[in-house]
């Protein structure tokens, strides 16, 4: 069964989609409003057997004594690992920012866009360049720390249709389930 996007439409009317299932399915959500669910639908975004370790997760975070939130995930892997397009999209901008750095934005079909900070130089050096169709793992950049970054790693943002930050782990598929796709398309071993 092919599983919607966030965001995407539902060709079916409302009334055809709401099956008993899926009322216990809702309720079991609002007798437990904490739990937020992982619905992976992004490939992991840097060379899955160079990326070492999350050194700081999305949400709220003391900055220099200020709460500040932070609106991606920050992925270590060593300076020059390639960086891939979560899933295929078109590149929305790209260009350098004084606290991204180097960035590369694409945009993917549900209108969701996913933003790839601090890379090591300007992305048009590999040819991605706005509006090029980059397919899902297909490198747009390698891992660096321009912008304000204290060291080699990528920061990922999530932006959703709205151009909202959204938490970008509950939207990524692990490094290992990610390894097991690329496996299983013949594209790793
Ligand atoms: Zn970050």
């Amino acid at each position: 069964m092919r599983r919607n996007l966030p965001g995407t439409r539902s060709r079916g009317s409302a009334a055809s989609i709401i099956s008993p299932a899926l009322v216990v399915l809702l309720a079991s959500f609002a007798a437990s409003p904490r739990m937020v669910a992982r619905t992976p639908w992004l490939l992991f975004p840097i060379d899955v057997r160079r990326f070492d370790h999350i050194s700081s997760k999305f949400g709220m975070r003391r900055l220099e004594g200020h709460r500040k939130l932070h609106r991606g995930v920050d992925l270590v892997a060593p300076q020059g690992s390639w960086v891939v397009a979560a899933r295929e999209g078109r590149v929305s901008d790209t260009g350098r920012s004084k606290t991204c750095g180097w960035y590369v934005t694409v945009e993917h079909e549900n209108s969701w866009r996913t933003v790839y900070c601090h890379l090591r130089f300007d992305p048009r050096r590999l040819g991605i360049v706005e509006g090029l169709t980059v397919p899902a793992m297909g490198v747009v950049g390698e891992v660096g720390s321009t912008g304000h970054s204290t060291g080699p790693h990528l920061h990922f943002t999530l932006l959703d249709d709205r151009g909202h930050a959204r938490d970008p782990l509950l939207a990524l598929y692990t490094p290992a389930e990610t390894l097991q796709m690329l496996k299983k398309m013949g594209l790793a071993k």
